[in-house]
């Protein structure tokens, strides 16, 4: 007979809210008592740190969750270090009999996450772990030979032939709490913010992370942009995708609920389908991580591993991270990533497309620091959406078809309202001076001390490299 009054601990990590959390209602229903568990571990044992912008964006979610379950009659236990270590002595200590908790993907998290899985049930701890975070265990959508798909439209299809995912699980109106004593790291001691400078004002006025404001911002997609995805979410100054990425992300909200909430929207099917489809794509993401657990570092196409890149030039290279390449649109969206931690997703193809391809910089440099800014930094979707662009990934976009980041931004920001709004120096001119400053007389590009600079490439002639380089590559 199981002990009922030895607690359940509930480990969360890519799960960090109450409802639709399978790991915490099985605890809850299991009547023990229950204690729930954050370890941040940032020692780079397990995997990548977070990035800046990450651990800004945790900080304020582990806060929110924290009194989501005092209004439930408990609280976060937070700690700092190995997380193996710390869930083994939080199980002695509380003299546990269960450990629940959901699925996580990076190699170095299954083989943790396989550790403390063993070191728990030698214990006679029950383990139970649930998928939570993705609508599917990357690797069990396989055609009918029994592979993985290479590419996405298939893999989407039978993602979703077996019908609509799972129902979301209701949050507990009540968490019983332990009340034995255990030690809590105070969430100030974590680190997490920044400081010396902070940089982080951008941040906190564009964003309220935590569970409540991803259901807030649900609830604003699903009235006010929904409609409108299909036709303008490639626009990046019509403001019509969800921006629900950093909540997924840290799973504030999971994919059933954003999934059941717009199959039920007043929208025709074609642009619900739109938008499920995206949501697809990060299940495609990670089970490309999956079969590629070195995707940050390694190309899936190996013929990449002989691109000619160029070298570094640092001041070309801080040029692309701050917005000053004399590119409007590549300024535009590294300005709104610095200040924001987020791009729209047409402009993060663009921005990667002119590092790779008009810069000729290897993508793992961007990769890298898009994980450092953005608030949305997956180790899935940065890395393979990176890929994608580079021509090195699976069913990407092939390596000739270069980006022109002026012609991109006259079909998707026609007057130039993006760039307006995140390169105040080209605010006076219009839609055709806003795209190419250069060619407006006594414009911003001109003087002594210009406004705003020249490109810092010949935007033809680099793209000739490129394909001259790609084609050295192939020979
Ligand atoms: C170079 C590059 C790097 C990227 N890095 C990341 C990253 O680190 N984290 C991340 O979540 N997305 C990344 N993306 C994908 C995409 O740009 C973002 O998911 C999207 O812009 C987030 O905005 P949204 O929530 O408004 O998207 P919506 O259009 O509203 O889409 C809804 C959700 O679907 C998922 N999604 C949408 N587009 C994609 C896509 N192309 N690939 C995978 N999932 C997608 C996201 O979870 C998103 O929140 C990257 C794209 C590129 C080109």
């Amino acid at each position: 007979m199981p002990d009922q009054d030895a607690p359940a601990v509930v480990w969360l990590r890519d799960d960090l809210r109450v409802s639709d959390n399978p790991a915490l209602r099985e605890a809850v229903d299991s009547g023990r008592p229950v204690v729930v568990v954050y370890v941040l571990d940032d020692s780079g044992d397990v995997g990548r740190p977070l990035g800046g912008a990450s651990r800004w964006w945790l900080h304020h979610s582990l806060e929110a969750l924290d009194a989501s379950l005092r209004k439930r009659g408990n609280r976060l236990v937070l700690r700092h270090g190995d997380g193996a270590g710390e869930i083994a002595s939080i199980l002695e200590e509380t003299g546990a009999g269960l450990l629940t908790t959901s699925r996580r993907y990076t190699r170095g998290e299954r083989e943790q996450d396989d550790r403390v899985q063993r070191a728990a049930e030698e214990r006679g701890v029950a383990v139970s772990v649930h998928t939570a975070s993705l609508l599917h265990d990357p690797g069990a959508v396989l055609n009918g030979d029994g592979e993985r798909f290479g590419v996405f439209t298939p893999f989407f299809r039978a993602l979703t032939r077996g019908g609509a995912p799972r129902e979301p699980v209701a949050a507990p109106n009540a968490v019983a709490p332990w009340t034995g004593d255990l030690r809590s790291e105070d969430l100030d001691d974590l680190g997490l913010l920044p400081i010396g400078p902070d940089w982080s004002a951008g941040l906190g006025e564009t964003w309220t992370p935590g569970e409540k404001a991803a259901h807030r911002r649900v609830d604003e997609f699903v009235h006010e942009r929904l409609a409108r995805y299909a036709d303008q979410r490639d626009e990046p100054a019509a403001e019509a995708s969800s921006r629900l990425s950093p909540y997924l992300k840290f799973g504030e909200v999971s994919p059933y609920q954003v999934w059941h909430r717009v199959q039920q929207a007043d929208v025709p099917a074609d642009i619900r389908l739109k938008f499920l489809t995206e949501l697809g794509w990060r299940e495609y993401d990670y089970d490309l991580l999956d079969a590629h657990p070195d995707l940050e570092t390694v190309n899936i196409h190996r013929e990449f591993d002989a691109f000619p890149w160029a070298e570094v030039d640092d001041r070309v290279l801080r040029a692309w991270q701050r917005g000053r390449t004399g590119v409007p649109l590549v300024d535009a969206g590294m300005r709104q990533l610095w200040h924001t931690g987020w791009m729209h997703n047409r402009v993060r193809m663009v921005t990667a497309s002119f590092l790779i391809k008009n810069l000729r910089y290897d993508w793992r440099i961007g990769e890298r620091w898009f994980w450092d800014t953005l608030v949305d930094a997956d180790p899935a979707n940065n890395a393979a959406q990176w890929q994608w662009v580079a021509g090195s990934g699976a069913d990407a976009a092939p390596f000739f078809r270069v980006f022109n980041p002026v012609l991109q931004g006259q079909k998707f920001d026609p007057r130039g309202e993006y760039i307006a709004t995140w390169v105040p120096e080209l605010r006076d001119l219009d839609a055709k001076g806003r795209h190419e400053p250069w060619t407006v007389p006594d414009g911003p590009t001109t003087g002594e001390h210009p406004a705003y600079p020249e490109p810092i490439v010949d935007l033809k002639a680099s793209r000739a490299a490129a394909l001259d380089a790609y084609q050295r590559m192939r020979s």
